[in-house]
């Protein structure tokens, strides 16, 4: 009999999924009402599911975050497995029945997802130091990045890395992240999201689990990066609780990086005593590529790639987009795929073609505010005033933050001017909403083409 149980973490894990609101409570119940906790083991935890389709939907949505939250529960890099129930197992054995074992599972089929090479499970196994490429405009921070994950917690401590969006912060701070993972010492690396770190530290204090969020961030740690702090703006408990992090951290000789979207000392509705430990140890910046470290990001991306796009065409995508590299690599990910799937060569004048809202997309002169409200409002059939009101209900806020994307988008507008055109809100909460949109269209595929479609019309009205 296994003198493992692990069930408390996997009920706990799937409890916080639901809580933290990272899924919907339908999605939840569609999913996670039909897996059963079965046993563990050293290093896995066993689930049922109903069916092969269960498992790998389960394993592509979630399988990341339960694994992380598993890791953060339990402080074990706990895997999850899966065997599929039978129609005739009549049911899971409960706890005072067998425990099935890992090696027993043979009999019923066990679907064990195949091991992944070894990876961080916070980290994207691709943000490497050998994936970022060099150039005049990020030359020191990447140095400073290295010289952190050679002697982590010893010479640039804290580090925070601070730029626009789109420069390859989150990637630079990862690849620190993966860099000491990879040298194999047992250092415990914690990567997380600013926002994820205000709800989790939030839902702390709901379940009276304070001391348990402490423990993990103050004693159990020794590489902490945290991912976007300007998004602890005006949350004062967890930038109090974020100082305390800091000074047992600190005093700890333990390594911190952090990245944050501008320097320090313009940050706003941040205590100053926070603000002045971020300003602490080394700040870097990572500032806009110029021409020729566009086109060596661009080929080092097209090395990967099974599809040659010509030397012209990549040159062109370098001359057209300037500011960020995310967009860049969206045009050649955009090209490889058009190439993919259609079969082509990619001429400049299909690259024009597939890439012409890239191209065009900077500013636009005659866009206004109070066009992109108008036409966002009637998408979603509501009025304008819903977006520039205070109502929060999901109904008006999705639509509010893709008018903000969207303005950001396709005007010059500075964030202040378009609070100022949503009732008066602060430009925190402008950039905030941009960067949700952001990161949902990152996992779900159907909000791109919205805006996109929406940006049309928005360009649309403009030339009539
Ligand atoms: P940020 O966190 O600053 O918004 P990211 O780290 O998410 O930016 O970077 C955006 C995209 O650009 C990612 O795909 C990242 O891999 C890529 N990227 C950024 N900088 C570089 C670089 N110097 N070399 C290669 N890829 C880069
Ligand atoms: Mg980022």
């Amino acid at each position: 009999m296994s003198s493992y149980d692990f069930s408390i973490f996997w009920k706990e894990s799937i409890k916080q999924l639901k809580e933290d609101k990272l899924i919907s409570n339908q999605e939840f119940d569609m999913w996670f009402t039909n897996i059963n906790y079965v046993s563990s083991s050293e290093n896995s935890i066993t689930v049922s599911v109903p069916s092969n389709f269960y498992k790998d939907q389960v394993v592509q949505r979630y399988l990341d975050v339960l694994e992380s939250r598993l890791l953060q529960l339990s402080g074990r890099q706990l895997k999850l497995h899966f065997f599929i129930i039978q129609k005739n197992d009549k049911k899971i054995p409960s706890k005072n029945e067998v425990i099935i074992e890992s090696h027993e599972l043979n009999e019923i089929k066990p679907q064990i997802r195949q091991i992944k090479p070894k990876s961080h499970p916070q980290l994207r196994y691709d943000y490497t130091f050998e994936n970022f490429v060099v150039g005049n405009n990020n030359i020191f921070a990447a140095n400073a990045a290295k010289g952190i994950s050679d002697n982590p917690g010893s010479s640039y401590n804290p580090c925070l890395i601070y730029g626009g969006v789109g420069m390859g912060k989150t990637h630079l701070m990862q690849s620190i992240g993966n860099e000491i993972f990879k040298s194999g010492a047992d250092t415990k690396i914690v990567f997380i999201s600013a926002e994820t770190f205000v709800s989790e530290f939030i839902q702390s204090l709901k379940n009276k689990t304070q001391q348990a969020f402490k423990n993990r961030y103050r004693n159990n740690v020794d590489v902490l990066l945290i991912d976007d702090i300007h998004e602890f703006h005006s949350k004062e408990g967890t930038q109090d609780e974020l100082f305390h992090t800091f000074n047992a951290l600190y005093d700890a000789n333990k390594q911190m990086v952090f990245t944050c979207d501008r320097p320090p000392s313009e940050l706003v509705n941040f205590a100053n005593r926070l603000k002045s430990r971020f300003e602490m140890g080394l700040n870097v910046d990572l500032q806009p590529p110029n021409y020729e470290t566009r086109l060596a990001i661009l080929k080092n991306m097209n090395d990967e790639s099974k599809i040659n796009i010509p030397d012209e065409v990549m040159e062109m995508i370098c001359k057209n987009i300037t500011t960020n590299i995310r967009d860049l690599k969206a045009a050649l990910t955009k090209l490889i795929a058009y190439a993919d799937l259609v079969g082509k060569n990619i001429t400049t004048e299909i690259a024009q073609n597939q890439l012409k809202q890239a191209f065009n997309a900077p500013i636009q002169a005659n866009i206004t505010i109070d066009r992109v409200q108008r036409i966002v409002s009637e998408y979603f059939n509501i009025t304008p005033n819903d977006l520039k009101g205070k109502k929060r209900t999901k109904v008006i806020t999705f639509p509010r933050q893709i008018s903000m994307y969207i303005i950001r988008e396709v005007t010059d507008f500075s964030t202040t001017e378009i609070g100022l055109e949503f009732g008066g809100r602060d430009h925190t909460t402008v950039m905030h909403s941009c960067q949700r949109i952001e990161d949902r269209m990152k996992t779900d595929s159907t909000i791109e083409p919205l805006v996109m479609n929406l940006i049309r019309s928005v360009k649309e009205h403009g030339n009539k």
